[in-house]
Parts: C-alpha cells; sequence; structure tokens
C-alpha cells in the first residue's frame, strides 16, 4: 500500500484523462478515491442512452446533457478535497500540448487513434509518463510509456489504424481496463509498486489470460527518437 510520504505524492499530482467513458470514467473515479491532487478530464458531446452499458460517471438523469460537465460533478461528489476540471471538448494539438504541461501523467482513453497518438505525442513533448488504456469486445489493453526511456505509442503505431466507429464495448471489461490504468498511474505518482514502463499488458476476457509483452523502441519514431 501506499507510505505516508506516497500519498502525500499523490495528492499534490495532476492527471488528465481523456475521455472519460468506459474507461476514462472507472480511471478518474480510483483516482479520485485514491485522493489525486487534481483531474482534469475531457470529454466532448451529451450522454446517450446507449452510454449507460459502460459509462460509469453518467446516468439516466445525465441523458441529453454534456458529458463533462456531469461527469465532474460526479466526480466532485466523491471526495470533496479533488480539485477536478472538466473540459467539454477532446483537445486538439495545442490544447494538449498545454494540458501535458501542467500535468504530471496523462492517461489516455480515447476510442480513436488519431487521439491516442496526439495525447502520446503530447506526453512525450512534456516529458511526463503517458498511459494507454484501449478495448475491444472482451480485451483489454495497457501501454505505459516513459519518454526518452521506453517506446511510445508511436513506436508501435507509427501511422493510426482505420478507425472502427462500431465497436464492441463490455462495460465489465473497460472499467477492469480503467482501473488498471489508474493503479499505474498512482503507482508512478506514489512511487509504489512496479509500473509497467515499456510493456503492453494484455487482458484477454474471453479466455480468462493475462499477457504481457516488451516494447521496442523505433529507432525512426518520428514522435520519440529524438528525446
Ligand atoms: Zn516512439
Amino acid at each position: 500500500m501506499l507510505s505516508a510520504a506516497g500519498q502525500e505524492r499523490l495528492k499534490n499530482a495532476t492527471v488528465l484523462i481523456t475521455r472519460v467513458g468506459g474507461m476514462g470514467g472507472p480511471a478518474a473515479m480510483m483516482l479520485t478515491m485514491a485522493g489525486v491532487g487534481r483531474l482534469i478530464i475531457a470529454h466532448g458531446g451529451k450522454m446517450i442512452s446507449a452510454d449507460l452499458n459502460r459509462q460509469v460517471l453518467g446516468c439516466e438523469s445525465a441523458l441529453g446533457k454534456p458529458r463533462a460537465a456531469e461527469f465532474g460533478d460526479y466526480l466532485r461528489t466523491m471526495n470533496r478535497f479533488v480539485e477536478v476540471e472538466a473540459i467539454p471538448h477532446e483537445p486538439d494539438d495545442s490544447e494538449a500540448a498545454e494540458l501535458a504541461r501542467r500535468s504530471d501523467v496523462i492517461i489516455s482513453c480515447p476510442p480513436t487513434f488519431e487521439e491516442r497518438l496526439r495525447l502520446n505525442r503530447a506526453a512525450v513533448q512534456a516529458g511526463i509518463p503517458f498511459i494507454d488504456a484501449a478495448q475491444w469486445g472482451m480485451t483489454g489493453t495497457l501501454i505505459v510509456v516513459q519518454p526518452g526511456q521506453t517506446a511510445c505509442l508511436e513506436c508501435l503505431y507509427p501511422d493510426a489504424p482505420p478507425f472502427e466507429e462500431f465497436f464492441p464495448v463490455l462495460g465489465a471489461i473497460s472499467s477492469a481496463t480503467g482501473s488498471l490504468a489508474a493503479l499505474e498511474a498512482i503507482k508512478i505518482l506514489s512511487g509504489s509498486g512496479k509500473p509497467l514502463w515499456g510493456q503492453m499488458l494484455t487482458y484477454d476476457g474471453y479466455q480468462g489470460n493475462v499477457t504481457k509483452i516488451k516494447l521496442n523502441r523505433r529507432e525512426t519514431c518520428a514522435c520519440c527518437a529524438g528525446v
């Protein structure tokens, strides 16, 4: 568990999470409950009925309302000591860079590679740890990046794969993956445990298997080769 000094480090930290739906929502909850000092959440759009199978920060009464404000309000009810800044859209390149400069860790939970790669670039440029969480159906994956030390997301995906607009989402998998992303952030910020630096953890929920693979840096990576 966390030492008093580790808990204090967590309290003095700022974490950026985009987006805060099925994965980022549980990640935000776990960091709020753990006592992170400041959370910046970013998520555009309004709550729709189809979100309710996974978006734990939403509820029936939030339907039709802007997600970011609703999600921010909910998080504030969970821990009065946590400061929550809610941004009602997904950041573009310059905003992502600005947010990274005032964050200590980024947790990336968007469905599109374009956004994930943008957040990875912002983290690498700012020199802060980057945690990428993703899911598809019954599988969840985590990648933890230490800029300049480990492979980054762009080392793995130099080009964004095509976006699949409709993909299967199971709340039990997305919430488990988001919680594990929060755990990586808590370990990094508090100095407890061994973060999954430079590795991809995959949870195959269909088979119940967990695998970890070490990721190699790409010498020609356009994002991190010079870092
Ligand atoms: Zn790279």
